[in-house]
């Protein structure tokens, strides 16, 4: 059956990427650092809590005095995997690709992201990482992990 939907446009509960705007999320300061190259989160001023992902209050006292910190851009893989096959609707034709688990060096956060840069293959537990931003075709923008080595 035709459809007049442009082949571009995603269902809405197939995009994984999140809505940025002011608008849409009180997160968008991560989303315009992230533009600026600047993969950031939030800490708590009452307690020092460092957050991850970003909030808009703290989960340990509730404040929602936060303050806006920029992360470190490097780390290390903890663990990755490869998608083969199967992959999400739109992500077909990136296949093979990689995912994994990142600890950013000197901050207490692992994080959860795609690994360009080397084929899977190339990829080991303990291989150094660097956090950079990633433009999607829309406009929006999200982070992913380049393999240094
Ligand atoms: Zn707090």
């Amino acid at each position: 059956m035709p459809s007049d939907r442009p082949k571009e446009k995603r269902p809405f509960l197939l995009d994984f990427f999140p809505l940025e705007g002011p608008e849409q999320t009180r997160l968008s300061r991560f989303f315009d650092r992230l533009r600026e190259g600047r993969l950031s989160t939030t800490r708590c001023s009452k307690d020092g809590e460092l957050h991850w992902p970003p909030r808009t209050a703290c989960p340990r006292c509730h404040s929602e005095e936060l303050d806006w910190v920029d992360l470190p851009e490097t780390g290390t893989i903890y663990a990755f995997s490869a998608v083969l096959g199967g992959a999400p609707l739109g992500l077909e034709g990136d296949v093979p690709f990689s995912v994994g688990l990142v600890d950013l060096d000197g901050a207490s956060l692992r994080l959860f992201g795609r690994i360009d840069g080397r084929p899977w293959t190339d990829l080991k537990v303990g291989g150094r990482v660097g956090v950079e931003p990633y433009a999607l075709e829309d406009g929006r923008v999200f982070y992913r992990f380049r393999a240094l080595e």
